[in-house]
């Protein structure tokens, strides 16, 4: 059961991304040489400040050294002289959530590198975007990626980099958040917001909050209860009959993703959330969303453990059950691309562990086809998590899988348990069909 703590009030700095179990994948976060102490009377170039969007400067973070940044946004003080501003930044080599907004005395104005990077400015003055274009650009997102090009992607991005809402209350957490999420406008100069945790309704003011609670009469996510085991349940809501629900859950989830874009077209989705019940309710940990209908054979769009729940196994089991979905389908499924580079550590590890697990049993030949049927996964992702592994030889002009018990041992210690179990008796249901 989770702990009562509240996941940020230490002060300390957040956790780089979690990596589910999957190895520990803070090394590539290199710090940078913290410069020499500066004297306390530092000249400051002229003509320097306010410091333009695009520079790079060294700023100083939580960890008291200093870090290359990229300003990516600035904002006058209330109350300040024409230069003084503070500045959102991105620290060069950290993960996107933890840019925030900095005071001028966390700089090192020295380490300014003048030279601004002309297509930041662009970018700049493509940031005001109209509505109208932002629409469009949200409206291309739900038909797909692919369909956007690099450049309003790109722009797109530049639109959403601030974080708005800094913090959420859901149930007994408070959660600091990790990016931006288009909240409608009413909401966006809240600092906090709260949401009830089991109608994903959400308010500016706690006291809203504790009014909602008394008449709220939902204890678990709308929809159906398709799975339950010891605490765990798995409800499934579909977006056309539970619309506000599940774009509630989108707004909430959008704060903890990157790069991936809200639907505001939830009829064409399912969603599937897990969580730990107990007297009081059924409380959210994590969801999943999945098409309806995947030309792609895509069974799983979106993914996401809430902070307070992660590095317990529950991405595993969110990745395992949707491959227990596919199985009940009689279909093969793949995640829906792009995947996060930490989506990818994620289910590399899962396809690992289902696929060498079987190789380790299987005493004679097998085909990748054959693993396929067996588990689900996609034979694409079979060949390249193999291929990956070096598992696939080139012997006698034909391609044939490794099997050495000792090469898979070393690979299985490697990815890693699976965590949390998807107990496939406990689960009940019945694959999606449109009522017409
Ligand atoms: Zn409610």
């Amino acid at each position: 059961m989770g702990s009562l703590e509240n996941t940020t009030e230490n002060g300390e700095p957040m956790d780089l991304p979690p990596c589910n179990g999957v190895g520990g994948g803070d090394s590539s976060f290199a710090l940078v040489e913290t410069p020499p102490e500066k004297g306390l009377s530092r000249k400051i170039k002229p003509g320097i400040l306010p410091l333009e969007v695009g520079t790079r400067v060294m700023c100083k973070w939580r960890d008291n050294k200093y870090h290359s940044v990229k300003v990516i946004e600035r904002r006058k003080l209330n109350n300040g002289g024409p230069n003084d501003y503070e500045y959102y930044v991105h620290y060069v080599e950290f993960n996107r959530r933890l840019d925030e907004w900095v005071k001028l005395e966390q700089l090192d104005l020295d380490s300014v590198e003048a030279d601004v990077d002309e297509k930041v400015e662009d970018k700049a003055a493509s940031l005001k975007m109209t509505r109208h274009q932002k629409r469009k650009i949200d409206e291309t997102h739900v038909e797909g990626h692919e369909e956007l090009d690099a450049a309003s992607l790109r722009e797109h991005e530049e639109f959403t980099k601030v974080k708005n809402i800094a913090t959420i209350e859901l149930g007994r957490y408070e959660i600091e958040t990790w990016y931006f999420s288009p909240f409608p406008p009413e909401y966006s100069d809240s600092l906090k917001l709260y949401f009830c945790e089991f109608c994903l309704n959400f308010m500016k003011r706690k006291e809203q909050l504790q009014r909602h609670m008394r008449k709220c009469d939902l204890k678990h996510p709308p929809g159906d209860e398709i799975y339950r085991s010891g605490t765990l349940s798995m409800f499934e809501v579909d977006g056309k009959k539970n619309k506000v629900y599940t774009q509630n859950l989108c707004y909430l989830a959008k704060l903890f993703l990157d790069h991936k874009t809200l639907y505001y077209d939830v009829d064409l989705f399912l969603f599937y959330i897990l969580c730990e019940c107990d007297d009081r309710g059924c409380h959210m940990v994590g969801y999943f969303s999945k098409e309806k209908h995947s030309e792609e054979s895509y069974n799983l769009a979106c993914i996401l453990t809430l902070p307070p729940y992660q590095r317990k196994g529950y991405g595993k089991f969110l990745i395992a059950f949707s491959y227990e979905l596919s199985k009940k389908e009689g279909k093969v499924g793949t995640p829906e691309r792009p995947l996060s580079d930490l989506g990818l550590l994620s289910y590399r590890g899962y396809w690992t562990r289902v696929l060498l697990d079987i190789l380790k049993k299987h005493k004679s030949n097998i085909s990748i086809k054959e693993l396929s049927d067996m588990t689900a996964i996609k034979a694409d992702d079979i060949l390249s998590t193999l291929q990956n592994l070096e598992l696939i030889q080139y012997r006698k002009g034909q391609h044939a899988i490794c099997a050495d018990p000792k090469v898979l041992d070393r690979h299985l210690k490697a990815a890693g348990r699976g965590g949390l179990e998807v107990d496939v008796s406990k689960l009940i249901w019945t694959p999606y069909k449109e009522q017409s």
